[in-house]
């Protein structure tokens, strides 16, 4: 048996995201966020790869959502598609291509595919009874039947899933169906669907998942597939393959493109994975390039990033149906991770138990790099993790800004004070010690160590590794102590700056995979933008650069932020009720009696430019005029505020607030629809009195 080349490109997929819901940072750390990182490495080391993507526009989920909504589902998968892509943009996911499957494109690729399967005789025509909804003229597919589960008795089960046992269902197992639809009791009636009888294909699926043989050939390594996808894989194999529809009745997707079969469609999972040829395609023909190359030369290796949700699509599915085309290569890899959750619960959409990406990016510009970073530093890579505001805190804080940040600050500092600003040389018969030794070699030996790591798929650690070459240039420089020494061995100093500048630049290169806008700065600022992975090197940095100007990298995130963030989990119309905040930690008659509180009148007040959320208030005290900026310009306009009585917190110290200083803060009351209202004192209560 031939053994496995190292493959001449790469084709990267990631989980085409689904157009009913804004995209969360778990989409983001299972599927998008590892491939970008590995992307990235790829393209910095020269190799040839091409990344693609795009809307998952199809399926009965998106049209209940329309219904829902009283829009079209054009209109759900319109909206979604421009949030997701605003999301991916917003995070740096630095897709080749972006595609979308409602386009005519696609339904032409698809309808292509479906009829060759239909030409190799790979489906199975069978004609039975399935649920109809009389009221809604319409047959009921999976997610438009619910019932008590057959399984667990549990009421609520989907016609294709239970989701309190976890069950996998047909409708007609479902006990007391009920449409969801129009809430009629379905009747039976026959209908003619498209099967694919996965059983014929166990044999050489088996030997694919758990061998990496294909066609009596090594295909690719088994071994290094993660073993949660493998397992997965086996488990389904083994509790049996079952036939499944591959068509619809519904009026919504890819219509089947065979006579009769009008008001048809193809299931949505044979048409999404089809994505990604269609998104290939439409990227081959802006960039001049033959789109074969990348999904039927067997030079090219094709790799899927998923979330384990997804494994028997990719690992199974797809593949019987790549195999039946036959003209298209295989998976060669599938990294499935496993789930991030959120404070201590499983991220929901409906529940509202989410971080959305582009909402937090709204309200924190500056943060993209931030959060890519923790997303990878607790990447779900082998099991499920969770994400915490507090951890998000704590990283941010202890690793970024004191450690990186301050480390490349202070190296940018000193060159400037020492050398005018440029790096300097070391010079001839300087000797190293044994400390600038083990500095070199590091830098020496990272590029590798780190590349390594992330051909493997260990990103965590690969960014730790990345991390942990700012954490030796900043243990270096704190304990080499030039500052000590500049006056009596300018030489010895030369050294260590000149070493120290060679760790920042590196930094610039190496640091790129994982946040990219800050390597960037790093290495505009020091010299080396335009680098290579390659390049990486002691000697990266050419003494004589003139260091540029850095901004501050990272801000601190403070309690403020956190406290909000968290407030904001599980807030939505729907449990608002259940949602009433409880009893805080018990506090001292003295930390009450330190606050001053007073009434005060709100003589002016305009919106703070460049805000949503945010009002500046002149108000008066009693004791003095002043300014405060206060977050309710989304339940109140300026003229409602203007002339009312306020309770005011008046010692709180200063705050900048979007450039303005806020001297104290506006109470106000939260009620239980979640708008914010006035705390208005009696008739007879005046600007300045004290409350106590
Ligand atoms: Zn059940």
């Amino acid at each position: 048996m031939n053994s496995i080349r190292t493959p001449k490109r790469r084709l990267i997929t990631s989980a085409l995201p689904y157009a009913n819901g804004p995209i969360h940072v778990g989409h983001m750390a299972g599927a998008y966020l590892p491939a970008d990182i590995y992307v990235r490495y790829l393209r910095s080391a020269g190799e040839e790869v091409v990344w693609v993507c795009g809307s998952d526009e199809h399926g009965a989920a998106i049209t209940l959502r329309a219904k829902k909504d009283g829009i079209t589902p054009k209109e759900i998968v319109d909206r979604y598609h421009n949030e997701m892509q605003g999301a991916f943009k917003g995070l740096d996911i630095s897709f080749d291509h972006y595609s979308r499957t409602s386009s005519e494109k696609h339904h032409k690729v698809a309808q292509d595919f479906f009829l060759k399967l239909l030409e190799n005789k790979s489906f199975e025509v069978k004609t039975e009874e399935q649920y109809f909804d009389q009221e809604a003229d319409q047959f009921l597919a999976d997610r438009y039947i619910t019932g008590s589960c057959p399984k667990c008795q549990a009421e609520g089960a989907y016609g294709d899933q239970c989701e309190k046992c976890g069950s996998t269902l047909s409708p007609r197992e479902l006990i007391n169906p009920k449409s969801t639809l129009s809430g009629s009791k379905p009747v039976l009636k026959p209908t003619t669907l498209w099967y694919l009888p996965m059983g014929r294909h166990e044999g050489w699926l088996r030997e694919y998942i758990e061998k990496g043989v294909l066609n009596g050939e090594l295909h690719h390594d088994a071994k290094k597939w993660k073993s949660h996808v493998v397992g997965q894989c086996k488990s389904w194999i083994d509790g049996g393959l079952q036939s499944r529809a591959m068509t619809r009745d519904l009026k919504w997707g890819v219509p089947v493109p065979v006579e009769g079969a009008e008001g048809k469609v193809l299931y949505v999972w044979l048409d999404a994975p089809l994505g990604y040829i269609t998104s290939t395609m439409e990227w081959a023909e802006k960039n001049g390039q033959d789109w074969r190359k990348w999904w039927q030369d067997p030079e090219t290796e094709l790799m899927h990033f998923i979330g384990k949700d997804n494994i028997v699509f990719h690992c199974i599915i797809f593949p019987i149906l790549l195999k039946e085309h036959g003209d298209f290569n295989l998976p060669h890899q599938v990294p499935a991770n496993e789930f991030m959750n959120l404070e201590g619960d499983k991220i929901s959409t409906s529940r509202n138990w989410a971080v959305w990406v582009s909402e937090f990016l709204e309200n924190n510009p500056e943060s993209s790099d931030p959060m890519r970073y923790v997303l990878t530093s607790i990447m779900p890579e082998q099991k499920d993790s969770e994400f915490t505001w507090n951890d998000y805190r704590d990283r941010i804080n202890n690793e970024l800004a004191d450690v990186l940040g301050n480390f490349v600050n202070r190296v940018l500092v000193l060159t400037r004070k020492y050398y005018e600003g440029a790096v300097p040389a070391i010079l001839e018969g300087q000797k190293l010690t044994e400390v600038d030794t083990s500095l070199i070699n590091e830098l020496e030996s990272a590029s590798e160590k780190i590349g390594d790591l992330i051909l493997r798929f260990r990103f965590r650690e690969a960014q730790l590794e990345a991390m942990n070459i700012a954490r030796k240039g900043n243990k270096y420089l704190t304990e080499e102590e030039p500052w000590k020494l500049q006056k009596t061995d300018p030489a010895r100093v030369e050294v260590i700056m000149h070493l120290a500048c060679q760790v920042v630049g590196n930094l610039g290169v190496l640091l790129e995979p994982f946040l990219p806008r800050t390597a960037e700065k790093i290495s505009i600022s020091f010299g080396v933008s335009g680098s290579k992975w390659n390049d990486a090197s002691p000697s990266l940095v050419k003494p004589g650069t003139i260091l540029g100007d850095l901004p501050i990298l990272f801000s601190k995130v403070d309690e403020e932020t956190v406290g909000a963030e968290i407030a904001k989990l599980g807030d939505n119309d729907t449990d608002k009720k259940l949602n009433i905040m409880p009893q805080k930690e018990q506090t001292t008659f003295d930390n009450f009696t330190s606050m001053d509180l007073r009434v005060a009148t709100v003589t002016e007040c305009i919106p703070v430019e460049k805000t949503k959320k945010l009002l500046q208030l002149t108000v008066d005290t009693g004791l003095d005029i002043r300014t405060v900026v206060s977050g309710i310009a989304e339940h109140f306009s300026p003229e409602e505020v203007i002339g009312r009585k306020v309770v005011l917190l008046v010692n709180l110290a200063p705050r900048n607030i979007r450039g303005v200083e806020s001297q104290g803060m506006v109470l106000m009351a939260t009620t239980d629809d979640g708008k914010l209202r006035f705390i208005t004192p009696e008739e007879g209560v005046n600007a300045g009195d004290v409350i106590s």
